[in-house]
């Protein structure tokens, strides 16, 4: 599999400041910001600051040191969002997985009984 990464994305233009975002927690290795189209009260993106494309990209290619700080994120983000009650964490990647900016970001969703998987 090659991963090409389009730093036109609009995930990209957010990590470079070019499109403002409402930042929940920021590490060396990750950013983590209010979805703009939230699904449920709690609706938070967690992206890297590498360039990978999907789960897999960075599952394969990003550095010991990137996935514990993109992890240390998403437990800052569980605390700080308080989803004691629960959470769904999404990454959809492609086409199949109906992906629709290509950076691996992962939904953090919550704050409300969310349905069962999968609709689809
Ligand atoms: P996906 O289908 O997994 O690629 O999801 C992309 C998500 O990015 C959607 O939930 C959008 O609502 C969200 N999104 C798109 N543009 C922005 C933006 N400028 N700020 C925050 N979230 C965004």
């Amino acid at each position: 599999m090659t991963f090409e990464y389009d730093d036109q994305n609009i995930f990209a233009k957010i990590l470079r400041g070019e499109i403002p975002n409402q930042t929940i927690y920021e590490n060396d290795h990750a950013l983590a910001f209010n979805d703009i189209n939230p699904q449920a009260p709690v609706h938070v993106l967690v992206i890297p600051k590498g360039a990978y494309v999907s789960l897999d990209h960075f599952a394969r290619d990003a550095s010991p040191a990137e996935q514990v700080g993109f992890m240390q994120a998403v437990a800052e983000v569980c605390r700080l969002t308080d989803v004691d009650q629960g959470f769904r964490a999404i990454a959809n990647a492609r086409s199949h997985g109906v992906q629709d900016v290509p950076h691996y970001h992962l939904h953090i969703i919550g704050g409300r009984q969310l349905g069962r998987m999968l609709q689809g």
